[in-house]
């Protein structure tokens, strides 16, 4: 069994950032890669820790209103042309069917990128007065973008995403809706995922193609890279223009409604792995782990493998009636070494041994997967196991999120000296966020981007009230500070 171990070893973080990203995900069996180039396939342990995310964030959206609806996977082609700056942007990745049937179609077919179009055209037939609004829907999907690099979760030619889209009567109502969205992303990804955020505007230059205004929420990667985990558009009256979306307001004059869209993917499937996973493999936040803990029955003589084992399942029983997702590891032929390895490599948050001694005791060991070693370890009475899991279990995810801050706190700087930046920057193991004054303009942004790879990632919500200060680039006057960071 030990060579299969090492066989199997992955590429420690600190030597190789992005080999150990890919060794963990095909190593804790979350994805494999497919004959399609660029595409992934999700296995059983992947696809859990996406069903669980999903399951909570299609709660919280219901919560605001909005319900699920299902739309095409094909789009006519014409569609995509009739907003300018949103073909412009999506022109280059979409995928086209040309034939179908054997036969050559009449009009081309679009893979859906993203559904703006498709739904807005629905949108025009379903809307007509004021008492249609607002309209919300969310569909959970697939989309595909032909990407020419891509890696595995953070960037594949199809994935799946949950994509909403609103309609409002009045422009305050929508811009409400684009922030309600934005705020209901962050607390889900912060508190479900334990995972990190900045919540803010994207520069011009970062927007959707085709919106007003965009927000994102962003995470710093412990590589030093920011991550977009999610966006939220207000999209002004650009599409609706685009697809003749009018209504009968109060008095009787016809609109265009104010529209929103926002969106998260499986990309969260890779925020999960970088922000938490360390070289023994995977950590996974209780609350998507489809496995919580893990009992891990020892013996060594074959007359105490019975009531090992049979202590172990009815503590199985206990968690599961507590609500703890639990299961036990009866294989046989591999040592308990070997299966303490394969489920720290699998993220399981935590995992209780029961031996003979134990049993003996009245007792059993939990040892937590987010601190390594004895200080990660405690014991707890049979009768108090359920309720001890439960309560680390609520410790552990609050730890992870505690760590991963303190990693995104250590790597974000301030830089009033744009030589500094530069220097910051050139590492190539990443940079961090630089969180600098910037004048706002295209020019000062696009030499940072030029000259760093630093792209301007948010302007957060929360912004300093103190004052303003010197562009970094330009030294004119400032008024609000931005994140910037080399990006995936
Ligand atoms: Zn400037």
């Amino acid at each position: 069994m030990a060579e299969k171990i090492d066989e199997k070893k992955v590429t420690p973080r600190s030597q190789d950032f992005a080999a150990w990203y890919n060794d963990l995900i095909i190593r804790a069996e979350l994805a494999d890669y497919s004959p399609v180039r660029g595409c992934i396939v999700f296995r059983p342990d992947g696809f859990a820790i996406w069903e669980h995310l999903r399951d909570e964030l299609d709660r919280r959206i219901k919560q605001t209103g909005a319900r699920n609806t299902y739309f095409p996977l094909f789009i006519p082609l014409s569609f995509l042309q009739k907003e300018a700056a949103h073909v412009e942007g999506f022109a280059p990745e979409v995928a086209v069917v040309t034939h179908g049937g054997g036969k050559e179609l009449e009009e081309p077919l679009i893979v859906r990128p993203t559904s703006e179009t498709i739904i807005h055209h629905m949108f025009a037939q379903w809307i007509h007065s004021h008492r249609d609004l607002p309209l919300m829907i969310n569909q959970w999907c697939n989309v595909v973008r032909w990407e020419m690099r891509t890696r595995p979760f953070l960037r594949t030619a199809e994935f799946l995403w949950q994509e909403g889209h609103t309609a409002h009567a009045t422009r305050e109502e929508a811009e409400r809706e684009t922030l309600t969205m934005l705020e209901v992303y962050r607390s889900f990804v912060e508190d479900f995922l334990a995972i990190p955020l900045v919540a803010g505007r994207k520069s011009a230059a970062e927007r959707f193609p085709g919106a007003d205004e965009t927000y994102a929420i962003e995470s710093l990667m412990p590589d030093g890279r920011a991550l977009q985990c999610g966006t939220s558009h207000y999209l002004g009256q650009n599409f609706a223009r685009a697809f003749e979306i009018r209504f009968l307001d109060q008095n009787n004059e016809l609109q265009h409604p104010h529209q929103t869209s926002w969106g998260v993917s499986t990309r969260l499937l890779g925020a999960i792995v970088m922000s938490h996973g360390d070289d023994q493999g995977l950590r996974l936040p209780p609350s998507v782990a489809s496995t919580q803990a893990v009992v891990v029955p020892i013996w060594r003589k074959a007359d105490e493998a019975e009531r090992v084992q049979s202590v172990s399942r009815d503590v199985v029983g206990r968690l599961a009636q507590a609500g703890v997702r639990a299961r036990t590891d009866e294989r046989e032929g591999v040592t308990p070494g070997y299966k303490f390895n394969d489920w720290e490599m699998r993220g399981v948050p935590l995992r209780i041994e029961i031996g003979p001694r134990d049993i003996a005791a009245g007792e059993v060991v939990l040892a937590r997967r987010d601190i390594p070693g004895a200080s990660g370890k405690s014991r707890a009475s049979l009768a108090e196991v359920a309720a001890t899991a439960k309560s680390l279990l609520q410790e552990i995810q609050t730890n992870l999120y505690k760590q991963a801050k303190a990693a995104e706190d250590s790597n974000t700087r301030q830089f009033d000296d744009y030589s500094r930046l530069r220097a910051q920057m050139a590492d190539e193991g990443g940079g961090g966020f630089a969180d600098v004054y910037w004048c706002g303009s295209p020019q000062c942004e696009t030499k940072i981007r030029e000259e760093t790879r630093a792209t301007c990632r948010a302007i957060p919500l929360n912004q300093l009230k103190d004052r303003g200060g010197r562009c970094i680039v330009c030294q004119e006057s400032a008024t609000e500070r931005a994140l910037f960071a080399k990006a995936y």
